[in-house]
């Protein structure tokens, strides 16, 4: 048998969540082949082995009929987003899909989870990632460190309010590579938050 690798694959980000349709899914597995293994992550990412030599043509193969492919390495993962009740413009679907092509993919000492709510009710769970975006009316609140595992499991922190739209991106950005280059080792992020202190990642973010 020859050697396999995993790829991320999902749905766009869209009102009503995490939806394949039948064909979406009945590709993934006819592509994928018998006997490979396909996770569904926690992360709303399905991880799908595929042989070596193929990967190019199976990656082609499922954004032709509307998914997403991702690294399943040590990146930023692609956007937790909500499922976007309160209608795309309200809940800001367009800045997740934004957001979402300029950080998903971003190679991290550790893999790096940002959610995305389009209010506060915050259905996606954004205090529990690494960075949490929530909209609130026309700006932005950004939360650093939540820590879903572990007995010590804690919520994020709020780092920034009220930003605007235009700033978004580059506020993400900015805390995204201020940890890729100032990690100890692997380093886990809410650790990082904490060892540089929110007062200086305001600084980078801002
Ligand atoms: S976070 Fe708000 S907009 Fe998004 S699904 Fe939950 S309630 Fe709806």
């Amino acid at each position: 048998m020859g050697e396999k690798i995993k790829i991320a694959v999902s749905p766009p980000i869209q009102v009503g969540g995490s939806l394949f349709t039948a064909e979406q899914l009945a590709a993934i597995g006819t592509l994928a082949g018998p006997g490979s293994k396909i996770e569904m992550t926690s992360f709303k990412q399905m991880y799908v082995e595929v042989d070596t030599d193929r990967v190019e043509d199976v990656k082609n193969n499922l954004q032709k009929i509307g998914l997403e492919i991702y690294s399943a390495g040590f990146s930023v993962k692609s956007l937790i987003a909500c499922n976007f009740c309160r209608g795309a413009e309200e809940a800001g679907l367009e800045m997740a899909h934004i957001l979402n092509k300029a950080v998903a993919g971003i190679e991290t000492p550790i893999p790096i989870k940002v959610g995305y709510a389009g209010c506060a009710l915050g259905t996606s769970e954004p205090m529990l990632k690494d960075i949490g975006v929530v909209k609130m009316k026309e700006t932005f609140d950004v939360y650093v460190g939540g820590e879903p595992k572990s007995l010590k499991a804690s919520v994020g922190k709020l780092l920034l309010s009220g930003i605007a739209q235009e700033q978004l991106v580059q506020s993400v950005t900015n805390i995204i590579s201020f940890y890729k280059e100032n990690a100890k080792g692997k380093e886990k992020f809410s650790k990082f938050v904490d060892r540089v202190t929110l007062e200086v990642l305001k600084q980078i973010a801002a």
